[in-house]
């Protein structure tokens, strides 16, 4: 657990949008601006934040599915940050995605067999015998009938398809799978079958996970550690369990609060979150959650707070960007 298999050191990710009558005019979407983490082999790491503060595209720019305007990402040691698709080819292998909507991402024109083969003939893996005993052992591992084989995506449920997204990614027996609201358009009952499944699997083959969701419920079930994003940047990171029961960011406290199971165990009043998130176009000055905190003062809206280590009750590792998280703990 302890072994460090993702380095990320100051990753930036800006899209330029051109707008005015011309196009003349160019902006950047910081997505993602200035993330440093650590993903250790074997853990689940949780990514949570509302929708648009840039986790989707963090956990992408860890793949290289979108290429990185500045930083680092190491994975075991070589720094991928950038790399083009050739380099990246043998790495594919051992880094994979599921994505939110398994039916847009799987191919619908073709039945389950070819599209659990595919990644396979990629990498030449097996002969042709040999690749179709591996689509039975994917559709078993993840509780699909034989039969599923010659079906095409439109025939299975939401649930069922998300397992057949689940069968591709770890086709090729990956290090590290990116869940990307992996269960979120799924109803509530599936929800649960599927993140079971995922851990299963997980354990089966010593999957490293990074599970990103804007449901705090569904991470805490997951998650051995959680990062919290705001606007592009951490402001969190802990222990599930020393996060949940002392967040020191005000931003943590305020999303736990909104989830009445979670929030009513802790010791916190409840500071419910206000506002709308600001545009990644033009983010606040100083500290980004300034404009939505109900803690902010003269410094928060000059001066950006740095991630610093706090020490935990438990004595574990808990990291917050905060200029008073003292006082607010
Ligand atoms: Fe709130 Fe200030 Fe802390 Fe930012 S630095 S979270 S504005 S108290």
């Amino acid at each position: 657990m302890n072994e460090t298999l993702l380095e990320v050191r100051n990753l930036q990710l800006h899209f330029p949008q051109r707008s005015g009558v011309f196009l003349q005019h160019r902006r950047y979407v910081r997505a993602v601006d200035g993330v440093s983490l650590d993903i250790r082999a074997g853990e689940t790491l949780g990514l949570v934040g509302e929708s648009g503060c840039g986790k989707s595209s963090l956990g992408k720019a860890l793949l290289n599915l979108y290429r990185p305007t500045a930083g680092e990402i190491r994975y075991r040691g070589r720094n991928i940050a950038g790399l083009g698709d050739r380099p990246m080819r043998p790495l594919r292998r051992q880094l994979q995605i599921i994505f939110q909507d398994p039916f847009e991402s799987l191919n619908a024109r073709q039945p389950v067999a070819n599209i659990l083969e595919e990644p396979l003939l990629i990498h030449g893996i097996g002969d042709a015998s040999q690749r179709r005993q591996r689509v039975r052992e994917l559709l078993e591992l993840v509780g699909l009938p034989p039969q599923a084989a010659n079906k095409y995506p439109h025939e299975f449920s939401g649930g069922q398809r998300q397992r057949i997204g689940i069968a591709r990614a770890i086709a090729l027996e990956p290090e590290l799978i990116v869940c990307d609201e992996a269960v979120s358009a799924l109803d509530v009952s599936v929800q649960a079958q599927i993140l079971n499944l995922l851990l299963e699997i997980q354990q089966r083959m010593g999957l490293t996970l990074l599970f990103i969701s804007h449901d705090l419920s569904v991470v805490r079930h997951m998650a051995d550690r959680i990062c919290v994003m705001y606007l592009g940047q951490l402001v969190e990171i802990g222990d599930a369990d020393t996060l949940y029961q002392r967040p020191a960011h005000p931003y943590t406290q305020a999303l736990l609060a909104a989830v009445p199971q979670i929030g009513g165990d802790r010791e916190l009043p409840a500071q419910p979150l206000a506002g709308d998130i600001p545009s990644p176009l033009a983010p606040p000055p100083g500290c980004r959650f300034h404009t939505r905190c109900p803690h902010a003062d003269a410094q928060c809206r000059s001066s950006e707070p740095a991630m610093e280590v706090i020490a935990s009750d438990s004595g574990r590792a808990q990291q917050v960007a905060c200029h008073h998280w003292r006082k607010l703990r």
